[in-house]
């Protein structure tokens, strides 16, 4: 099979797999005999180096149960933290900050150009209680100017959470010289392992736990520590950011060899974007169908996002940056990731001119 749905998830790292091995035994980091001390040794290790790749203090990083514990904690508990209840967030969220963001107060929602990037940050010179933009977004892969956004919050004094589980391994990822308050990240999205994510976050303002326990973690997020999983994170964490892969050379290839072979083809993705990302729009096919024939070529991908696969509804991120609903059903997103080929690309180009008349066929039933 070629599997080209990196962004939903990639394949764990054979190092994230020795050390998370390695350390399945270790007991409760929380306990004060040699066992705990162990495995508090081992967790402390793991912190310091995510620290170190991430551009943060070791005690900056909490270690949560995934990337959208992460961002729940991020955006709910900076909310609370503050007296204010205006919030600021862009419409192209994930949806771990998406719904969470529209359980708050009053939510204004900075504006998206037809290329997937925010286009006016006026709404953040008004002070907020948190500010939430993502780094990159995981159905188009479009960069978000997080620096501008940051600086600006920070000038009205509004606390910034950055979703950044699509960018962290992906691109720099540097949370001091952001300046951001809080920053979510997932390990399953470079290599390490499903069901382990890590929250940056300042000492100040700290956001509020949004479940309460034992108080590990800072108080931020109460819960014995998976510190098997905490070690093959940080594992996976350092390969990802010395890896040099060929995986934008090999995404530009495929949608170059895109654009030749299929009539209307509408390439999403924009500069500045992912270098894994390419998304595209066939008018006139339907993504289902779409993934279905590709599917029978030995060929994997999503439609617009895996989180909404299954649901055959708009995509939210498409409808922000004013695509009509005719165009958006036949959305397909096919990211690259470290396990492919040039032979992966040739498949798929192989493949895609037969798959979209088909599809194309079918929908014109
Ligand atoms: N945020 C973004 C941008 C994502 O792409 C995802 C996963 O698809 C999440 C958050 C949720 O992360 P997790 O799957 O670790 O809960």
């Amino acid at each position: 099979m070629v599997y080209f749905d990196h962004a939903a998830t990639t394949p764990m790292r054979l190092s994230a797999i020795d050390a998370w091995v390695e350390h399945a035994g270790a007991l409760n980091a929380g306990s004060q005999h040699a066992a705990g001390r162990r495995a508090n040794a081992v967790l402390a290790d793991a912190r310091e180096r995510i620290a170190a790749v991430l551009g943060a203090d070791p005690v900056e990083v909490v270690f949560t149960g995934s990337g959208t514990e992460a961002n729940n904690i991020g955006v709910r508990g900076l909310f609370e933290a503050s007296e204010l209840d205006r919030v600021v967030a862009t419409p192209i969220e994930h949806p771990a900050v998406l719904e969470v963001v529209k359980s708050l107060g009053q939510t204004e929602w900075l504006p998206v150009g037809r290329d997937g990037h925010v286009s006016d940050l006026a709404l953040l010179d008004t002070p907020a209680a948190v500010a939430a933009v993502m780094w990159a977004n995981n159905e188009t892969g479009a960069i978000q100017p997080v620096a501008e956004v940051v600086e600006r919050a920070s000038a009205a004094g509004t606390p910034v959470h950055v979703d950044a589980v699509q960018a962290v391994g992906h691109v720099p990822v540097d949370f001091h010289a952001l300046g951001a308050t809080t920053l979510a990240a997932s390990a399953h999205k470079f290599g390490g392992p499903r069901g382990s994510g890590i929250l940056l976050a300042k000492r100040s303002p700290a956001p509020q736990p949004v479940i309460l326990g034992g108080g590990q973690e800072r108080g931020i997020r109460s819960g014995t520590v998976d510190v098997a999983s905490a070690a093959a994170t940080a594992a996976a964490l350092e390969e990802a950011v010395a890896e040099t892969a060929q995986i934008e050379t090999l995404r530009d290839m495929l949608i170059d060899g895109v654009r030749e072979r299929v009539d209307g083809v509408v390439v999403v993705t924009q500069a500045p974007a992912l270098p894994g990302h390419a998304h595209f729009l066939f008018p006139g096919a339907n993504a289902d169908a779409l993934i279905m024939l590709l599917d029978t070529h030995g060929i994997e991908v999503s439609a617009g996002s895996a989180c909404a696969s299954g649901v055959v509804r708009m995509s939210h991120v498409l409808e922000a940056m004013g695509f009509d609903e005719r165009e958006a059903m036949g959305a397909l997103r096919v990211t690259v990731g470290r396990t492919n080929t040039k032979a992966d690309v040739e498949q798929f180009l192989a493949a895609i001119p037969e798959v979209v008349e088909r599809a194309r066929a079918a929908g014109a039933l």
